[in-house]
């Protein structure tokens, strides 16, 4: 997520790192970079500069010159601000209404019918609600398709009514449906064009006016840059939205529209989405993004995905393995299926401050567990549990039928042994041996 930008801003603030003091020439070098780096990410021109102009004064206000370093106090000030201009605080969703009605806008592509679903999900797993999903693309019969099968994939009902070519009557019926069957919450999922055009702003409108929801939501393809917040405009212009959802920001965004949205429109982004699959949803904390954004990791996120996946029970399991010295490559299979829950390798590599930067370059990709779980797998269930029995015959036969080669079974072998090793040592209260075998 916005490599490029982090770097290029890494770079400009660097640049005061050696520095003593804040002067106006080293403040107006650093942040003449931090504006390319800026506008290099897409945002919009008169945002960087009133950005950089904020910045400024306040590095060169008496108030802030304290103890800190320059470098630190700049990042500060950067990260501030960005914190500031993607919105500040972390805005819900309003879901008071009975039933609570969200409708969904934005252009065809966008990942609305993607997002219908993973909201959808979201709440009735994290809020225990009980939502309804209506299909109103009467255009698009795959639209209509595809809605089901995002229903099905998640246990979400979804009402559509394919012979109907009017959308205000369907989402209509879609909430009467719902009041008679006990959901309190109703997504709409609309017709997108591919770019904006009056028909369908008008028939936006038109059921916006008709259901008056709760919520509107105007999600928004992160790829698209400035043209996400033209877009967004137009939309907001006619439809006054609550907020914005930022999907497929999990590709190679610039992070421009990000950055700029909330200010163009004056509308909080409130989710975004990092992937195809439907629990590829966060909360948008403009706090936490722009410290990604400076590379400055996000534990906050990180530990919370952690404890979301965590099972406690297969953990204690684990443990007792463990004090028994009976962990094998079994349990190392399952801490890998764990791991892989909590979301794709690159974006929880982004939230670990400073390790995108020191593994930039390297190939991580989702595929980095798949030797290892091939090499496992070809293993019998006696040579998992009991791994001392691996003499060079049965390496052979698992090398083979891993279509890996001896050293990368012997490499794993190693990295087990060394990790049991150390799972020993800290169970045994080895706290403290632990820290002598670092050299502590
Ligand atoms: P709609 O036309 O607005 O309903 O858009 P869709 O929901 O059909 O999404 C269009 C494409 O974008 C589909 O291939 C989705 O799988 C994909 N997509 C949606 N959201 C995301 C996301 O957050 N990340 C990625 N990588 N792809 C997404």
């Amino acid at each position: 997520m916005f490599d490029n930008l982090s770097e290029k801003l890494d770079k400009a603030l660097h640049v005061l790192k050696g520095h003593g003091q804040i002067t106006e020439i080293n403040v107006a070098e650093t942040l003449k970079e931090v504006r390319r780096a800026l506008l290099d990410a897409d945002v919009n021109f008169k945002i960087a500069k009133e950005f950089t102009n904020t910045v400024k004064e306040k590095a060169l206000g008496q108030d802030v010159l304290t103890t800190l370093q320059p470098g630190q106090l700049m990042v500060k000030l950067v990260k501030d601000e960005l914190t500031q201009l993607m919105g500040g605080d972390v805005e819900g969703i309003n879901l008071s209404g009975t039933p609570s009605v969200v409708l969904m806008s934005g252009l065809q592509g966008s990942g609305k019918t993607t997002f219908s679903g993973k909201l959808a999900n979201y709440l009735k797993t994290k809020k225990t609600k009980k939502p309804l999903l209506v299909a109103c693309d009467v255009y698009r019969p795959a639209a209509v398709d595809q809605l089901h099968v995002v229903g099905e994939q998640i246990g979400v009902e979804v009402f559509s009514d394919r012979g109907n070519t009017d959308p205000v009557a369907i989402s209509k019926a879609g909430i009467a449906y719902a009041k008679a069957n006990g959901h309190n919450v109703v997504i709409i999922d609309t017709a997108g064009r591919l770019a904006v055009d009056e028909e369908m702003m008008n028939e936006i409108a038109n059921i916006h006016k008709a259901i008056q929801p709760q919520e509107t939501l105007f999600v928004v393809d992160a790829m698209t840059g400035q043209d996400a917040v033209n877009t967004a405009k137009a939309f907001n212009d006619i439809l006054n939205f609550d907020g914005v959802i930022l999907t497929k920001l999990d590709g190679d965004t610039r992070g421009g529209a990000a950055i700029s949205i909330k200010s163009v429109v004056n509308k909080p982004i409130k989710f975004i989405g990092t992937g195809e699959k439907m629990d590829a949803i966060d909360v948008f904390y403009p706090s936490r993004m722009a410290e990604r954004i400076l590379g400055m990791g996000d534990v906050v996120s990180l530990v919370e995905r952690a404890q979301e996946q965590f099972d406690e029970e297969e953990s204690r399991k684990i443990q007792k393995k463990i004090a028994k010295n009976q962990f094998g490559f079994d349990d190392f299979l399952s801490q890998i299926q764990q791991i892989k829950k909590m979301g794709s390798i690159k974006d929880l590599m982004g939230m670990i401050p400073g390790a995108g930067k020191a593994l930039k370059g390297l190939d991580i990709d989702d595929d980095a567990f798949k030797h290892v779980e091939a090499i496992i797998h070809s293993m019998t269930p006696l040579e998992r549990s009991t791994p001392a029995k691996l003499d060079a015959s049965r390496k052979k036969r698992i090398a083979k039928g891993s279509g890996r080669t001896i050293q990368e079974v012997n490499q794993l072998l190693k990295q087990f042994d060394q990790m049991s090793k150390m799972m020993k040592m800290m169970q045994g209260g080895g706290g403290k041996k632990m820290m002598q075998m670092m050299g502590a």
